[in-house]
């Protein structure tokens, strides 16, 4: 080993310096002042929130300030990186042991025998649970779990009780677990760039934060709710022009810049109000609008059909008189039911629209798919039918959907009866020039 002096110790790692706001610089490289001051903001921006557990925290803040020293120690990183792939483990421990408020429940699987093990510390649940191989977690619903306290187990858990969710994230963590055991188990040499160790912190963040319930505003995996405004989409009959604007511009003035240029009062132009994440100033309207279809899941997000199809001058009456409001929206884990009929796969739709079907619509095989958005309820189905792969049953290994429920139109919507209104009906009719073909004929 080379033993360096206070002075070399000091100085900038030129590996580092080649990291810039910009992204990695070839022949560029930040000055070492600059680099100080952008690794340690890259970090500054993944907070954890109050609610999170003291020791949870604490660790997580010492890969905080050992990030910046990569500034002087490129290797640092991946010690960082990999530090943080079992900062994870600890922060389900933690909530593990939060969650049950000193007591945990087992029952023996042999006998149905119920024990309680008193807990002080993860460690010593961990010894009862290692001596009591037998013995499975007893949830607050009543059901039980297999749990060894590993890590697998742990996630399991969370996500019987909604702590983890999403099926974007389901591979996210499998991936990062696979991740841990390796960091854990190391295989071989490796070294993370500062960019893969900011993106583990940004991931953990993430996932801790909502461990706790805390959202991330703007967040890649547990997203702050989503708003959705009340937008009108409105279409000329040729099918040639497409505008979308805020509803209650359209009531008002409308304005070229924002929304629909048409006359309100032109009649050979066709509109529906429809309740949709639509922040035009901030880039992330659902592109699936164009496409709106009423009783088919055409929108990345959930849009709710308010009014139409009819006149702009209609909508805009309508809306003045009943000036419906923007809501918040979620859409992780949403539940979608597909039909097979031969060899027609229809695109996905939501379970309260498939319940209002007439019974000559009902006929073939049906799908319960919970995913986050319904082009991959739909993809994982027609690779259930057409390939090999995808899983028949539970979460899918090879995509992000998992299936609920499968079988005739009677069973599945009986099996998914709850988040089902009781007495619902179609809504009308309403689809753009531009909607995707509600069914695919597949061999
Ligand atoms: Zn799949």
């Amino acid at each position: 080993m080379i033993i360096k002096t206070l002075e070399e110790l000091c100085q900038a790692d030129d590996r580092t310096l080649h990291f810039t706001p910009m992204g990695l610089g070839l022949g560029v490289r930040m000055r070492p002042e600059g680099a100080a001051e952008f690794q340690q903001q890259v970090v500054a921006q993944f907070d954890l929130a109050p609610q999170v557990a003291e020791s949870t925290r604490k660790s997580f803040e010492d890969l905080r300030t050992a990030f910046a020293h990569g500034l002087f120690c490129y290797e640092i990183f991946t010690l960082v990186n990999d530090r943080g792939l079992l900062v994870l483990e600890q922060a389900l421990r933690d909530r593990f042991i939060a969650h049950h408020g000193g007591t945990v429940r087992f029952v023996d699987e042999r006998n149905g025998t119920q024990h309680a093990v008193a807990t002080g510390s993860y460690h010593e649940l961990h010894d009862v649970v290692r001596k009591n191989p037998r013995r499975r977690l007893l949830l607050d619903g009543g059901q039980t779990i297999a749990f060894n306290g590993m890590l697998g187990d742990l996630r399991t858990w969370a996500r019987r009780l909604g702590l983890l969710r999403g099926q974007r994230n389901r591979a996210i963590e499998q991936a990062i677990s696979d991740l841990r055991n390796l960091a854990a188990h190391p295989a071989g040499y490796h070294l993370t760039t500062p960019v893969e160790a900011a993106r583990t912190l940004s991931d953990l963040a993430e996932i801790i934060n909502h461990l706790w319930g805390v959202a991330t505003p703007g967040g890649r995996l547990y997203p702050a709710p989503h708003r959705r405004d009340v937008v009108v989409v409105a279409w000329d009959t040729a099918g040639t022009q497409l505008q979308m604007g805020l509803a209650d511009e359209l009531a008002t003035a409308v304005d070229p810049a924002v929304g629909p240029t048409a006359d309100p009062a032109d009649p050979r132009w066709r509109a529906v109000i429809v309740r949709a994440v639509f922040r035009a100033d901030q880039g992330i309207a659902d592109p699936g609008l164009r496409a709106f279809d009423s009783r088919y899941e055409v929108t990345q997000y959930p849009a709710d059909l308010l009014w139409g199809p009819g006149s702009l001058a209609d909508a805009a009456a309508w809306t003045a008189e009943h000036q419906p409001e923007a809501d918040e929206c979620d859409y992780l884990d949403r539940t979608f039911v597909v039909r097979y009929d031969g060899t027609s796969l229809y695109w996905p739709m939501r379970p309260s629209v498939a319940a209002a079907l007439p019974n000559a619509d009902q006929n073939g095989y049906w799908y319960a798919i919970k995913a986050d958005h319904p082009n991959e309820a739909y993809h994982h189905v027609r690779t259930r039918i057409t390939a090999t792969g995808c899983a028949r049953r539970g979460p899918c290994q090879q995509c992000h959907a998992e299936t609920l429920h499968t079988g005739h139109y009677q069973q599945v919507m009986a099996a998914i009866s709850d988040p089902v209104p009781p007495t619902p009906s179609l809504p009308p009719d309403a689809a753009t020039p531009w909607a995707h073909p509600r069914v695919r004929v597949i061999l």
